[in-house]
């Protein structure tokens, strides 16, 4: 069988690919925190990919319910039939399964990984009556953003205590340009501008931004310019535009950004 080279790019910011591994080994469930775009999926596909395990990412929202995680009965002509939910498969096989956003699902997806997040990693299937012991491969991994602005959820201190925790944050600059170079093939003079005003927005707080400048945003400028849209333009819709919809912050934004590339 040939597999397929993924060469998944990710670099390193801190220790999280040893503590990663860490937690495989020690067959330890992993809390990923920070805000939206500083690169915890793509660190999680990279992870996956370098232990060549199979991974199952589910992007969790309000309606998130245990049964789409754990599996439902379906009806097939005359007859009921079980199928296992993505939780269910990953217990099973040993694959690594990610809850994105685990703070927005119904607290009973919270509930149904209790068991799997202690000693004793097993899932109880109320539907079948069934406990099943997790595979030796199989890793919970859930990412959470603190925000501590209006409009997210927490993630009960009850839980949080389940998993040993990561925090995820904006790169330093030098790190940031890198990522941006080999992410998308821009010059490096204009990821160096491109981070430096992803950096001046991030520090002007007073804004009251829900949330600020993500390493997503400058990527996907960097993608654009170096797709032949104007550097100004680009800088407009994919980095200010998506910050806010309120005009005069839009226009200070823009104006400032102007001067910077
Ligand atoms: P999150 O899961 O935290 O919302 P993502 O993993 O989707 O964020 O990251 C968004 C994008 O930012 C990625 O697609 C990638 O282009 C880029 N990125 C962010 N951090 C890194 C990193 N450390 N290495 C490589 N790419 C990164």
């Amino acid at each position: 069988m040939i597999v397929a080279e993924q060469n998944i790019f990710y670099k390193a910011i801190g220790s999280e690919v040893e503590i990663f591994n860490q937690c495989n080994g020690l067959k330890l469930p992993l809390l990923l925190k920070g805000p939206t775009g500083t690169g915890k999926s793509r660190f999680i596909e990279f992870m996956a990919d370098q232990l060549g395990k199979k991974l199952i990412t589910i992007s969790c929202h309000e309606e998130t319910s245990s049964t789409d995680l754990i599996g439902r009965f379906i009806i097939k002509g005359a007859e009921t039939v079980w199928i296992d939910g993505p939780l269910t498969m990953a217990v099973k096989n040993g694959y690594i399964l990610y809850l994105d956003e685990v703070a927005e699902a119904r607290p009973d997806v919270i509930v149904a990984i209790h068991s799997l997040t202690d000693h004793r990693r097993e899932l109880f299937i109320d539907k079948l009556g069934e406990t099943i012991k997790a595979h030796e491969d199989f890793l919970l991994v859930a990412s959470f953003n603190p925000g501590y602005q209006k409009g997210f959820k927490e993630l009960k201190p009850s839980t949080r205590q389940r998993f040993v925790a990561l925090s995820f944050d904006y790169p330093q600059a030098k790190v940031e340009t890198e990522i941006l170079v080999q992410e998308t093939g821009v010059d490096k003079d204009i990821a160096q501008k491109l981070v430096a005003i992803g950096n001046k927005i991030r520090n002007l707080t007073e804004l009251g931004l829900t949330e600020t400048v993500s390493t997503r945003l400058l990527v996907d400028a960097a993608k654009l310019i170096g797709n032949g849209l104007s550097k100004r333009l680009a800088v407009h819709v994919a980095v200010i535009e998506p910050l806010t919809d309120e005009q005069e912050t839009l226009q200070a934004l823009k104006d400032l950004s102007d001067l910077m590339i």
